[in-house]
């Protein structure tokens, strides 16, 4: 059975280029209440623990980089099916992929530079709420 809560972040290129205001219309057109959602931004330890399971690949070093160079908005999001319909919503990894109406082919640059975050599972989902928010910020 599928979950009903997902863990987003607004990438610093989207932050950077005013895009706040925008992704969150699409997130809550999309149907998603926010459970929580903070202006932070993540320290190159917390970037290579979020992102571990790539950290062989070769674009690791990168991603710490740009993730790390400037304010994120981490937020977790409810709705029924939360993980596969957030993903739907953002589009593929690479905007050159995404589909119309995406919020990846909205505001995406690059296969790096992609705006934001959504998580692949429903554990994923939990783990990465959990780095950010405790329990008495979960609304
Ligand atoms: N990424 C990258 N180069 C690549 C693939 C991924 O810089 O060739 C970055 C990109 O920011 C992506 C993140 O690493 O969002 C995590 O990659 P993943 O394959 O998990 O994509 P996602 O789940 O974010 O669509």
């Amino acid at each position: 059975m599928s979950g009903n809560r997902t863990f987003t972040m607004i990438k610093p290129d989207a932050v950077e280029k005013g895009h706040i205001g925008g992704i969150l219309n699409m997130i809550a057109e999309g149907g998603f209440r926010i459970v929580s959602m903070k202006l932070t931004q993540l320290t190159v330890a917390d970037a290579q623990q979020f992102y571990a399971i790539h950290k062989e690949r070769p674009f690791f070093g990168e991603l710490v980089e740009f993730m790390t160079r400037g304010p994120i908005v981490a937020a977790i999001l409810e709705k029924e099916n939360a993980v596969e319909d957030f993903r739907t919503l953002i589009g593929a990894t690479n905007p050159a992929d995404a589909a119309e109406g995406t919020i990846r082919k909205k505001y995406a640059t690059s296969i790096g530079e992609n705006a934001v975050h959504g998580s692949d599972s429903d554990e994923n989902a939990a783990i990465e709420g959990a780095f950010h928010f405790a329990g008495r910020e979960q609304f």
